[in-house]
């Protein structure tokens, strides 16, 4: 057997860094076993899938070094490799299941689930809408098919009690109640596949042999365990990677960190350094060392090694690998040529320099003018915040996550970054002007 395995991101914001880290554990588990890593973008959701979003997925991947065999950019025997050109195929795996009986045909309405949610709450059971609970008279069903309305295919789902065991490469098995699994939505009133449906028919489709991905999806494995047996399909084996967490334990969110890999890009984070840091998030060489490079990871990477305990992703932690990083592998050439490309390639020039132009008298003030869009340090009066009865690292890094929060939106305009701090200053209960005032320098 072949290992194969994927990473799969949803092409709707900027490149995560929990993206990141899934892929490198998917690239090292692939290449350790001589087998392919593969990347395929779903983007059945179309109102919030974008172009420029898949884009730069690929593209900070590729800048990390985590090359794949296959994707939509590098074709492959398996393709396509974007969800939105195998539309097709889902509708036709929704409908064999419901010929086999193992999925059934919904014409609830929202306000109906709602009351029938309302319902199993009342009665002191979960709000997972069964088989049961969404059944229709057959002469209901048939005249809102009649009337034509909308419908959605639903999957059977166990109606008892009982719990349902997944094997976890990490967590070897895991017990999850039946009760708290609904039965899930495979193909939406529009024709589109959800997750679910179109995650499994993929994996099947394209051999993949071990799925690795974050522990936020362990409750959607039941559904997925049962969609491989309706199918008759061979389950690839789950591994569940522990979600990366802020420095206070919580889910690593971007109102804490910043989590577009695109920021620490931007900040002069080498990808080396990012990548190191990432491998150890839950993982650890069998020296433990701190810094060490992907082909000395991959040289000796066992997956069992990952500790199930939250990584922390710390700023600071990646601050200091970054720094031995720069010190320690880079040459003084290396270094240089970096910055060049970093900081005063062409393309960042053409674009300060509109701004900065206007402002200088000699080609020396361009550094001092420049410094703050460079670092990407805001040169923030300090004695301004003592009037708005706010912590003043607080209040600045909230402005600076409004101002990174803009770089995402296409446009960088008057309003858009109005609206933004305005937003977060009403959130934060401060007035706008005093909110602004420290800007203004
Ligand atoms: N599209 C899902 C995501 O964005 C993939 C989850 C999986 O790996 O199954 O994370």
């Amino acid at each position: 057997m072949t290992v194969r395995t994927r990473v799969a991101p949803s092409p709707t914001g900027d490149p995560h860094v929990g993206t990141a880290y899934v892929a490198l554990f998917n690239y090292c588990f692939a290449r350790a076993h001589g087998g392919q890593f593969l990347l395929r973008i779903e983007d059945t959701d179309q109102a919030r899938s974008t172009a420029a979003s898949e884009q730069a997925i690929l593209d900070s991947l590729r800048w990390l070094g985590l090359e794949w065999d296959e994707g939509p950019d590098v074709g492959g025997d398996r393709g396509p490799y974007r969800q939105s050109e195998r539309m097709a195929l889902y509708g036709e795996f929704a409908q064999q299941l419901v010929a086999d009986g193992k999925a059934f045909i919904c014409y609830r309405r929202a306000d109906e689930l709602d009351a029938l949610r309302q319902a199993r709450r009342e009665a002191g059971n979960s709000t997972a809408l069964k088989p049961t609970d969404l059944a229709l008279p057959d002469d209901e069903v048939a005249a809102r098919k009649a009337a034509g309305e909308p419908y959605v295919i639903r999957m059977m789902v166990p109606e008892g009690e009982g719990s349902c065991r997944i094997q976890d490469m990490l967590r070897g098995e895991i017990e999850l109640d039946w009760t708290m699994v609904d039965a899930q939505i495979l193909l939406k009133s529009d024709g589109m596949p959800t997750y679910h449906l179109a995650n499994v028919v993929d994996d099947h489709l394209m051999g993949i042999t071990h799925v690795i991905r974050g522990e936020e999806w362990i409750n959607s494995a039941p559904k997925h365990q049962l969609l491989y047996e309706y199918f008759g399909w061979d389950m690839p084996q789950l591994c569940h990677l522990p979600l990366l967490r802020n420095p206070d334990k919580s889910k690593l969110s971007k109102r804490k960190n910043p989590t577009s890999i695109l920021y620490y890009q931007r900040m002069g984070f080498l990808p080396e350094a990012l990548l190191n840091y990432l491998g150890r998030m839950g993982w650890s060489m069998p020296d433990e060392r701190e810094k060490f490079a992907l082909h000395e990871m991959l040289e000796v990477f066992d997956i069992s090694r990952v500790s199930l305990g939250g990584p922390i992703f710390d700023m600071e932690k990646l601050r200091w690998l970054n720094g031995l990083w720069i010190r320690e592998e880079l040459s003084q050439e290396a270094l240089a040529h970096r910055l060049c490309e970093w900081a005063f390639n062409r393309d960042n020039l053409n674009a300060v320099l509109p701004q900065l132009q206007p402002r200088m008298e000699t080609l020396s003030d361009f550094a001092p003018q420049a410094a703050f869009l460079v670092s990407g340090v805001l040169p923030i009066d300090a004695a301004q915040f003592d009037e708005l009865g706010v912590e003043r690292d607080e209040l600045i890094r909230r402005m600076q996550f409004a101002l990174w929060g803009l770089e995402s939106l296409s446009v960088w305009d008057r309003e858009a970054v109005w609206s933004g701090l305005k937003s977060l200053a009403d959130a934060m209960g401060i007035k706008v002007r005093d909110f602004l005032a420290p800007l203004f320098i």
